[in-house]
């Protein structure tokens, strides 16, 4: 392929949002679209894509090194752009969490270990970053594939 050029140019205004959802292929669009036309974000946010997302700021005792790489590049994006507004979206049949060993979480049931992990991370920056409000999610699909985004209680 020769070069592309996008019809999207530079996004010149500031963020003060940062998403953190997983990199699963299966929700990238939909995700899209909720952040977009859900929380009328247009296109305008820092966006951490990782397995498990959220789910990394939670592994301080279970993998060390690997939340300490998270925590980093959270606090990165937090003090670079003066963030106020944090996006933490897990979804449904997040393969992450199959890898996870059971001991981590209250329950054994998935969409229960995954928002106990939204509530701990919510709780966590709470404390290290007051001023930030931080809104959880769970993204789950139906028997025709419809994807519906809810919010989860803090
Ligand atoms: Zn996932």
């Amino acid at each position: 392929m020769g070069n592309f050029q996008p019809t999207s140019a530079l996004s010149r205004p500031d963020t003060d949002v940062l998403v953190v959802h997983c990199s699963d292929h299966r929700f990238q669009a939909s995700l899209h679209e909720f952040l977009n036309q859900g929380l009328n974000l247009h296109d305008n946010y820092d966006l951490l894509a990782i397995p498990g997302g959220p789910q990394c700021l939670t592994l301080v005792e279970y993998l060390p090194k690997f939340s300490w790489a998270s925590w980093k590049w959270f606090r990165f994006l937090v003090d670079a752009h003066s963030l106020g507004r944090m996006i933490l979206i897990a979804h449904q049949d997040c393969g992450w969490y199959k890898t996870l060993p059971m001991h981590l979480h209250a329950s054994a049931e998935p969409r229960e270990r995954q928002e106990q992990d939204l509530r701990r991370v919510k709780q966590a920056l709470k404390k290290d970053f007051p001023e930030l409000t931080v809104e959880l999610y769970y993204a789950g699909w139906d028997t025709s594939d419809r994807i519906t985004v809810e919010t989860v209680s803090p």
